[in-house]
């Protein structure tokens, strides 16, 4: 197939193949570029660099108004941190990346996650209950040598995330703790990014490695599959017991702290807002996050450039007054149409046609892209611009809600399982157990039925009437399985 030339739209369906259709979008949009070679490492260009900055501004504007301050720590975790917390060195050695020869007698490695930097900070900085809660964060690289095959954005060696870790006095706390993470979730990722999900309480064999449990969120890509998104993890004492992080409490008595984890991954996120919301033509991102959320086309000739130029300039103003990110594309080298299909491959939410007739008339030619409507509305009306953005948002989401929705099948027995997944959706079924009791079945669903059993939903409290579907023994849980990425 000939290759077509940026601006020119993709040579894949998303409907057809997504995997290939998420391949292509990614690198003609100008997200990712993929030619450094170094498996599982990507270059984020700047136009995936800009939304991911955009993305990171919501998330973490949120987590401060809960209270959250954010914090830098070193990206290298010394061997005898890491190795401190039995189960968490087991669940990650094999995915720890080791800097070797460094010269000094200090083994380091490249974080994989910081539970092991932020806990012995905890016992330095919480001397009694009055320092507490402690809510922290940070932007920050993090690297696993995943070996699997790795796949831009959706799977990787290193990723960008935000990494919370708080500290409480109680128990309750910690747990109210893990509800807001999932709220912090649901406000950022579902409502403004557009991305719905399922907190699912993982089962006692996929939690967090040291974590008590561990609330993940599971998205459905267009192809059917799971992809795992912002997981929340009660630590209990775990971590505090492994490093003698103690407080004061009220009694002046000491006691281990209590802690969580939040760690949304904004790098793979932004892999669920593409594959979400993409369509044919290319990317389309939501107008909160998007790097330029108006692009004006002028359409002049030698004889009218001049009037058209400033009325555009006058236009442009308007937006920027209302606080909106404009760019004027004024390249005299290209076609207009050519600079159409470039900005509808990046996913600009609105388009502005000014040209003669649009000038005697007062009027704009205004092009949606998730709907490609195209209509004339007056100057004047672009005052309502903001409002127009946020419609265009809930757009998006109420779309993306249908989609995931309608993809939660209640399934009786292997055989009605084994149909739903392998036709992208999720089976709801009577379980066992999710505790370690469990596992045997969960296996037989992986090697039977091609699924993984995900988790109970953390939200809502199911009461499962029947036997479990895979032993036959009387139903504890209702379960959802599903394939994932
Ligand atoms: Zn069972």
């Amino acid at each position: 197939m000939e290759e077509k030339r940026q601006g020119e739209g993709l040579n894949v369906k998303k409907e057809e193949n997504f995997s290939d259709w998420f391949s292509e979008v990614i690198e003609k949009a100008e997200i990712v570029d993929l030619r450094l070679g170094v498996k599982g490492f990507i270059v984020i260009r700047p136009w995936g660099a800009q939304i991911i900055e955009n993305m990171f501004e919501h998330l973490e504007k949120e987590l401060q108004r809960k209270g959250h301050k954010p914090t830098f720590m070193p990206s290298v975790i010394p061997k005898e941190n890491l190795t401190k917390e039995s189960e968490h060195i087991k669940g990650f050695t094999p995915e720890v990346f080791w800097l070797k020869s460094i010269g000094e007698n200090q083994e380091l490695a490249l974080r994989p996650t910081s539970e092991t930097v932020y806990t012995p900070m905890f016992k330095l900085w919480v001397r009694s209950w009055r320092d507490l809660p402690l809510k922290l964060y940070q932007r920050a690289h993090v690297f696993r040598l995943d070996t699997k095959a790795t796949r831009p954005l959706i799977r990787g060696r290193e990723f960008i995330w935000i990494e919370c870790h708080d500290a409480f006095a109680s128990k309750e706390e910690a747990e109210k703790q893990v509800q807001e993470d999932i709220d912090t979730t649901e406000k950022v990722m579902h409502q403004i990014y557009g991305v719905p999900f399922f907190p699912m309480k993982r089962p006692e064999w996929d939690k967090f490695a040291g974590a008590e449990y561990t609330v993940g969120s599971d998205c459905f890509m267009p192809d059917g599959k799971l992809i795992q998104q912002p997981s929340t993890h009660l630590m209990g004492q775990k971590f505090s017991k492994a490093f003698n992080a103690k407080f004061k409490n009220k009694e002046d008595k000491e006691e281990y702290l209590w802690t969580t984890a939040y760690g949304p991954a904004v790098s793979r996120i932004l892999a669920s807002v593409i594959a979400t919301h993409g369509d044919d033509s290319g990317l389309i991102l939501p107008f909160s996050i998007s790097p330029i959320q108006v692009v004006i086309i002028p359409i002049f000739t030698n004889k009218n450039k001049e009037e058209i130029m400033e009325k555009t300039s006058k236009i442009k103003s308007l937006l920027e007054k209302k606080d909106v990110k404009v760019h004027v594309d004024d390249e005299a080298e290209k076609r207009p149409g050519e600079k159409y299909h470039l900005w509808e491959l990046k996913g600009i939410p609105f388009r502005i046609e000014f040209g003669e007739k649009e000038m005697k008339s007062d009027e704009i030619t205004l092009f949606t892209r998730d709907t490609k409507e195209k209509k004339k509305i007056k100057i004047a009306d672009l005052s309502d611009i903001k409002k127009m953005g946020e419609e265009f948002d809930r757009r998006l989401r109420e779309k993306a809600d249908d989609f995931s929705k309608g993809r939660i099948l209640d399934c009786n027995d292997k055989k009605e399982i084994k149909r739903a997944i392998e036709s992208g959706k999720m089976a709801r079924v009577n379980f066992c157990s999710t505790e370690k009791e469990g596992i045997k079945c969960a296996e037989a669903v992986e090697t039977q039925l091609g699924g993984d059993v995900r988790g109970t939903l953390a939200n809502k409290d199911e009461i499962p009437k029947g036997d479990c579907i895979i032993c036959g023994k009387p139903a504890t849980k209702v379960v959802y399985i599903g394939k994932s990425y």
